[in-house]
């Protein structure tokens, strides 16, 4: 695996010695992956056409301590012209990214098309539309990464019920099978995590101000150790 050509999002970067930058990129096949690019910050460098928010075809190579630098790219799309308040809270969204482990790269692929999916559909709407529909891709993910568990059925008993309570686990449990410290999930509560998880993005059809987002941000918190805060930022400074 020395030479690697594929398809990712540049999701950060930050600065390496005199020139040189190091990217995180999320890719289609291989997680998320750390890359020099080496002379990015010469203006006179073809590579300084790369940054955060582009998506693009590179191409890798290994240096000689087994590093990854970018060696040859294309641009597939360029996300840096869109709105800045919605830029802006893509780029907070993309450190879920890096929480994310694979154990196949079928799971890698999958999340990544989704990611894709998202990025078109939001990137001409406003950034309450994208707080949730990226609310609910980071939802989508967990349940299918078996993170997080959500059905129509109690997690310890699988009865159907219609009443649910979440657990200090972030379980979601039945009447019956529930103890005295849970919170309960409304119903109305209950139908917008099942749309948010299930439903297509496009035909999500929720409010930001509707999602609680409490339950959302204890459940992070217990399953992968992370706000739902840690993905947006605190305040926006291109919104007004
Ligand atoms: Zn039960």
């Amino acid at each position: 695996m020395d030479n690697l050509e594929i398809s990712c999002y540049i999701i950060s970067e930050k600065e390496y010695k005199d020139n040189h930058k190091i990217f995180t990129i999320f890719t289609e096949n291989h997680g998320v992956m750390e890359v020099i690019c080496y002379g990015v910050r010469s203006y006179k460098s073809r590579f300084n056409k790369l940054g955060v928010l582009i998506k693009s075809l590179i191409k890798l190579k290994k240096n000689k301590k087994g590093i990854f630098f970018i060696d040859d790219f294309r641009i597939i799309e360029d996300y840096r012209l869109l709105d800045y308040a919605l830029l802006w809270e893509i780029i907070y969204f993309f450190k879920f990214l890096k929480v994310l482990e694979f154990e196949t790269e079928e799971e890698n692929s999958f999340v990544y098309n989704m990611l894709s999916k998202m990025i078109d559909l939001c990137k001409h709407k406003n950034t309450n539309f994208f707080r949730v529909i990226s609310t609910s891709f980071i939802l989508k993910t967990l349940v299918y990464l078996k993170i997080i568990y959500f059905s129509d059925k109690c997690s310890q008993c699988h009865k159907k019920s219609n009443n649910f309570f979440l657990g200090d686990d972030a379980e979601i449990y039945c009447t019956d099978c529930k103890r005295y410290d849970f919170i309960k999930i409304s119903d109305k509560d209950y139908s917008n995590f099942y749309k948010l998880i299930y439903l297509k993005f496009e035909d999500i059809n929720i409010d930001n101000n509707e999602i609680n987002y409490f339950l959302i941000d204890k459940i992070l918190k217990t399953k992968i150790r992370k706000s739902i805060y840690d993905f947006r930022p605190a305040k926006n400074p291109f919104s007004t």
